[in-house]
């Protein structure tokens, strides 16, 4: 065994602090370990000294050491800079008995000894010093990775944002964004471009700044009371911009919420639509001109028309000869002619006001026995033409609908025609009247025409669309079916219809029932025809009318009524100076007059003390309602249209006379 000669040499005092100190010391002595302590070999997993006697530290070492170089040059090296320079601290990876490496604090100090140098070092393991490093190391790695993340996703949402405020300046939309307050603190270019407020001034401001006064509080209450609770405001709106003008926008205001779910900011996007506000002011315009167009139209046509029926009337009447049945019949077949040609003019005249949305309606139990029987026999010219037998349900059976009288038979005419025109040579037309579910009757036109090709079935309510038969010898105006599909929603009904091409097809109108029990009415008006009596005692009617026709059709009327006498002229200045000289007890008006015209002169008639007590009637040919509604306003007690309704106008006088 090998004796240990410097450590015997030592005082036991000094021997025994070596032996039990708590950190591992060692001796080394030229290069090799001479002594070890307790600690020591308890660090090591060594049981007795003498198995490390004598070892060089690199034979206690890896072969190298994590800097990469052999375990016994740099040894070496370190116990040679402790002799020369007194001491060296440095890390060291030794190695246990058991094969283990661990990692050593070294602290070599050189101390002299007789005529040399021997050094003490003192082994510290700081094995859990380095595991605790290294967790925090690779805790420290975690959290820069999570920072370099955190950075990369903060860079690309800089960027999108650098896009989208990009985006938001570039775009020709005006965009505002205010605080709850409605405080402005930010604007794109464009709000600048439309208001020509810049981005400075317009900041810290409110975007009352636009308000051009159009509008009037309300308005923007209800503006602030939509936002505020949290919805979208979406409306047009007429701004100011800063140089005085104004203009109209679509804006859409937005509330912004933040995290706590409050309101916190306001997102105004508003497209300047002057342009389009513009072209539907011309549009409505042109709408205006189109129906002024209709309506003088429909007055040139409607005042010979009010001759050929008001004459035939009065021949059916006969008060002087009374017709034989088949002069009686011709006359029928003049008026039932006037009445479908007034009824065409009347077709032009509900597109225009279908497309105004103006359609009156009276809706009133109708039977279906007359309404089939007229369509049937207003059809019947046409259908003869081409030899067409058309079959209609017996009459016992028919129910009653709920519609307007007039329209009803417009429509059921419309399926009529279209059935006899777009069939074939002696084809068939069958009507078929069914009560149906939900309270409904359906009226259903079959025809053995020509049929509608499956790929033109969708074009079929489309205005003007004729389908490919306006290339055909058959007359129309693609506007029938509109018309008549419009008319039957007015009259909470429906139309619908099933074809086939070469085979035939089905059109079918669904009425609403009408209860049985409403049956007064249209006997009682035919009735009324013949009964001319409207006064009892001797009565002057003035009537002011500029067309010879019409006047001597009134004359002729006239005649007829006991206890009537007429006085007439031909302008309304006239008729103003007769009314005041003769005191009529009844005044009609022509409304189209030369010079003043029948509402001018109603309003004076009304606002002289002499005349003001005569009842005063409109008869036009002017049946706009527009028209209608102006000669009410101007002080007519009742506004009649020509053709002249004989039983109407009757009725009327009689009325007017009883005030
Ligand atoms: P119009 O008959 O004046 O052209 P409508 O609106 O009544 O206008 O009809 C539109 C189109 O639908 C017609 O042009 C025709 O092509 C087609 N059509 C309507 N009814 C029938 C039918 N019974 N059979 C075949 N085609 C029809």
């Amino acid at each position: 065994m090998a004796e240990n000669t410097v450590t015997t040499k030592l005082d036991d005092r000094y021997w025994s602090l070596f032996e039990h100190s708590a950190d591992a010391m060692l001796l080394i002595d030229g290069d090799k370990f001479v002594d070890f302590n307790q600690a020591t070999l308890a660090m090591l997993g060594y049981a007795s000294r003498e198995e490390l006697f004598s070892t060089h530290p690199s034979q206690l070492s890896p072969e190298t050491q994590p800097d990469g170089r052999p375990s016994f040059d740099k040894a070496n090296e370190m116990i040679g800079v402790a002799i020369e320079t007194g001491s060296n601290r440095f890390i060291w990876i030794h190695t246990r008995k058991n094969g283990e490496d661990f990692p050593v604090e070294v602290l070599l100090t050189a101390v002299p000894f007789e005529d040399r140098k021997l050094v003490h070092v003192v082994w510290r393991d700081i094995t859990e010093r380095v595991r605790i490093e290294k967790e925090n190391k690779a805790h420290r790695d975690r959290l820069q990775e999570l920072v370099n993340e955190r950075t990369a996703e903060l860079e690309k949402a800089l960027e999108e944002a650098t896009l989208l405020g990009e985006a938001v300046n570039q775009s020709g939309t005006s965009v505002i964004i205010t605080d709850a307050n409605g405080k402005i603190e930010f604007v794109n270019r464009a709000f600048s471009d439309i208001n020509g407020y810049s981005r400075e001034e317009a900041l810290g401001q409110t975007p009352k700044i636009l308000n051009s006064g159009f509008h009037d509080d309300d308005f923007f209450h209800e503006m602030w009371k939509t936002i505020s609770s949290g919805e979208v405001w979406n409306r047009s709106i007429r701004n100011r911009r800063k140089n005085g003008e104004t203009y109209w926008a679509r804006s859409r205001i937005a509330p912004i919420r933040d995290k706590s779910g409050e309101i916190s900011k306001f997102v105004g996007v508003e497209t300047d639509i002057s342009e389009l506000v513009e072209q539907k002011e011309q549009a409505e315009k042109a709408n205006l001109a189109k129906s002024e167009f209709l309506s003088s139209m429909s007055h040139e046509l409607r005042t010979p028309l009010n001759a050929i029926l008001g004459f035939s009337q009065l021949l059916q009447l006969g008060t002087e000869t009374p017709l034989t049945d088949r002069q009686f019949s011709y006359v029928d077949q003049v008026i039932k002619g006037g009445q479908h040609l007034l009824s065409l003019i009347d077709e032009v005249l509900d597109l225009a006001k279908i497309e105004s949305g103006k359609v009156s309606l009276s809706l009133e139990v109708v039977g279906l026995k007359d309404l089939l029987d007229e369509c049937v026999n207003l059809t019947g010219t046409l259908a003869k033409s081409k030899r067409i037998k058309i079959e209609q349900p017996s009459s016992r059976e028919l129910p009653k609908i709920w519609a307007d009288h007039l329209r009803a038979k417009q429509t059921l005419l419309n399926l009529l025609s279209n059935a006899a025109k777009y069939n074939v040579d002696k084809g068939q037309i069958q009507i078929q009247v069914e009560v149906r579910k939900n309270n409904l009757v359906r009226i259903s036109v079959t025809d053995t025409g020509r049929g509608i090709p499956e790929n033109k079935q969708n074009e079929i309510f489309q205005p003007f669309n004729r389908l490919g038969a306006e290339t055909s010898e058959i007359e129309g105006t693609g506007i029938g079916l509109v018309l008549t599909k419009k008319l039957m929603e007015e009259m909470q009904g429906s139309i619908g219809f099933s074809s086939e091409e070469g085979k035939g097809s089905t059109f079918w109108l669904d009425f609403p029932a009408a209860d049985w029990a409403n049956k007064a009415g249209a006997s009682k008006e035919k009735q009324e025809t013949a009964n001319l009596q409207v006064t009892e005692a001797e009565k002057l009617l003035l009537y002011v009318e500029d067309n010879p026709a019409n006047l001597t059709l009134m004359e002729s009327i006239v005649e007829d009524i006991p206890n009537l006498t007429l006085l007439s002229t031909h302008t309304a200045e006239l008729g103003l100076a007769l009314a005041e000289e003769r005191i009529p007890d009844l005044i009609i008006l022509d409304v189209n007059l030369p010079g003043m015209d029948g509402c001018e002169a109603a309003r004076l008639l009304k606002s002289r003390k002499a005349t003001k007590g005569i009842p005063v009637l409109a008869l036009s040919a002017d049946a706009m309602p527009r028209s209608i509604e102006r000669g009410l306003e101007a002080g007519f007690k009742e506004y009649l249209t020509k053709p002249i309704d004989l039983p109407k106008l009757i009725a009327a006088i009689r009325e007017a006379l009883k005030a």
